[in-house]
């Protein structure tokens, strides 16, 4: 990674985010230069996308699922071209199910009464997923290992100083300054509202930005004491009451055996509205009704559990309603391009992955794939937790 650089140093990339986007955009800039600041609210690299121990070994910090589509397959293609290694798995035909009047059923939709958040969830119940060769936790330690630049941890930004229609400085932490020619935000745009300068946004857009509907992911990742079920697929609880908790997803990974037991995890998730994250109520409600639709669908899944994870992931989806030129840049300021995935028509990994191409693209840049294109398995590769 590059030297220090002084105070009054012009980066030509600041990159702002270090989860799957940031790293995707920091690792493919970093093939043309050095010159590159990323800068990460938080101590460590990789955002959502990070490795966590859990009972039956590493996984990642919730569930991930990727459908089989087109949007996809060219997603995860500008990752393994990034990358030089295949990710792509094969296709698994495991249309999702759902439990009602007693018995598994397929799952065919929500009819006419669909949650809000059903373009959310619409993302998990694709008839076809991707195995993946490499988890999501190993993409962003990988990504990291490309980055040429330097990682600013702990930095926060606070503000984006302008003149002349361009971003020149970003404040970090409300004290100290960072120059560079370009910015890349890949932060959550809701944040644009507070972080842009009074000039760069109408008072409507603005108003419109926070105003948004954004949703927080909850979830749930159980390790159940023995095999609950073989099946891969997803499945849709809702159960009887139609209440405005709505439904939750989730999927059981294959069991380990551990002496001569049995382990088996599931990970789980459901939306709330991004204004009641801190109501710890709500919280609480939507949690019990994972377990109950759990509970409903396997009567003893829930017994003697190992142990339990519950994630709370803010402004994780919504729509970013924000206005960019046709190169993902903000009209009014030239030099920020938006990298973030609520930006994108594509939802969670793809969006991620495929907002950071479209980034690239628009600063002029190619990345092809590598001559040698190698497999690696993520078991290979050393999680850092
Ligand atoms: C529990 C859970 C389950 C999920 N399940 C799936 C799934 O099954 N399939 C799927 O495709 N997707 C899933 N997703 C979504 C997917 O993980 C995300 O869409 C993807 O990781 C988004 O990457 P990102 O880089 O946009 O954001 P993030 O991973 O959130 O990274 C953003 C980074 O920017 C930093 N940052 C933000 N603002 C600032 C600032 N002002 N200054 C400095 N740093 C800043 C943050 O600290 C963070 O590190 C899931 C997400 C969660 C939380």
């Amino acid at each position: 990674m590059a030297q220090k650089r002084s105070q009054n140093h012009v980066y030509d990339y600041a990159i702002i985010g270090s989860g799957l986007s940031g790293l995707s955009i920091a690792a493919a800039l970093s093939r043309f230069t050095d010159n590159i600041a990323l800068l990460e609210s938080g101590d460590v690299p990789g955002g959502m996308n990070r490795a966590i121990k859990f009972p039956t070994g590493i996984m990642n910090n919730g569930l991930r699922y990727v459908p089989d589509t087109e949007s996809a397959h060219k997603a995860l293609e500008f990752l393994e071209n990034i990358l030089g290694l295949k990710i792509i798995g094969e296709s698994v035909e495991a249309p999702p199910i759902t439990f009602a009047s007693g018995t598994f059923k397929p799952f065919v939709g929500f009819g006419d009464n669909p949650p809000p958040f059903y373009e959310e969830l619409n993302y998990f119940t694709a008839n076809k997923s991707l195995n993946l060769k490499l988890e999501p936790y190993a993409w962003t330690q990988l990504l990291f290992e490309k980055f040429k630049g330097e990682f600013m941890p702990r930095s926060y930004v606070t503000k984006f100083n302008s003149l002349n229609e361009q971003v020149t400085q970003v404040t970090i932490n409300g004290a100290k300054t960072l120059a560079a020619h370009n910015f890349i935000f890949c932060g959550s745009v809701k944040d644009l509202a507070l972080l842009l300068p009074e000039d760069a946004l109408a008072p409507r857009a603005r108003q419109k930005l926070s105003k948004n509907v954004y949703w927080t992911a909850l979830c749930l990742d159980v390790c159940h004491s023995h095999e609950v079920t073989e099946t891969p697929s997803m499945h849709v609880l809702n159960g009887t009451t139609d209440d405005e908790i709505g439904p939750c997803a989730g999927r059981f990974m294959p069991a380990i055996t551990e002496g001569e037991q049995k382990l088996q995890a599931s990970q789980w998730m459901t939306f709330i509205e991004e204004e009641v994250t801190e109501d710890s109520e709500v919280v609480a409600a939507s949690l019990k009704k994972i377990k109950r639709q759990i509970k409903r669908a396997y009567p003893e899944a829930l017994e003697s559990i190992k142990l339990e994870r519950i994630i709370v992931a803010p402004q994780i989806a919504g729509n970013g309603e924000l206005k960019l030129s046709g190169n993902q840049s903000l009209p009014g300021l030239q030099n920020l391009w938006i990298g973030s995935t609520s930006v994108n028509a594509q939802k969670n990994i793809v969006g991620a992955l495929s907002q950071a191409q479209m980034v690239i693209a628009a600063l002029g840049f190619e990345i092809t794939a590598p001559e040698f294109v190698s497999e690696t398995e993520t078991t290979e590769i050393e999680p850092s937790l």
